[in-house]
């Protein structure tokens, strides 16, 4: 298969694949393979990739989750109040299951992070980041102001 930005072929690779996040931060997508351009270096995700990709990120939003302290959280009749909605409603809520508020199972039930509801019920997206930015960055920002 030729390159849509250049005239190198795309070579299949097998390793670890580096990715960035914003809400993720940096985190590596383990054993798994992609399409690569040997010139300019274009990738290309494959179906396999894809999965990898989610599962890897589903795992890493779960562990950066469940690193916080329990109190950070809310169940869904807390959610259901703030967003003045039924709790049924919340549990088939399409934007909260597709992530826009982040929650993960806790002893057999949905924690709500508290933060991520108000943010979601000002803006809509309470996808907000689940790592602290950068230290570097940070030293930067400061040495700038
Ligand atoms: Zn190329």
């Amino acid at each position: 298969m030729q390159c849509v930005n250049c005239s190198g072929q795309f070579l299949t690779i097998k390793g670890n694949l580096k990715l960035k996040d914003k809400i993720l931060g940096d985190f590596v997508v383990p054993d798994t393979t992609w399409e690569q351009c040997d010139t300019c270096g274009h990738i290309l995700y494959t179906p396999i990739t894809m999965r990898a990709i989610e599962k890897t990120e589903s795992d890493r939003k779960k562990q950066l989750l469940l690193k916080r302290p329990i109190g950070d959280f809310i169940p869904a009749t807390e959610v259901a109040k703030i967003l003045r909605c039924s709790r049924q409603a919340i549990h088939k809520h399409k934007r909260i299951r597709r992530g826009f508020i982040h929650f993960v199972m806790h002893n057999g039930s949905y924690q709500y992070l508290k933060e991520s509801v108000e943010l979601y019920n000002k803006t809509g997206d309470g996808r907000l980041p689940l790592v602290k930015p950068n230290p570097q960055n940070f030293i930067k920002i400061l040495a700038q102001s």
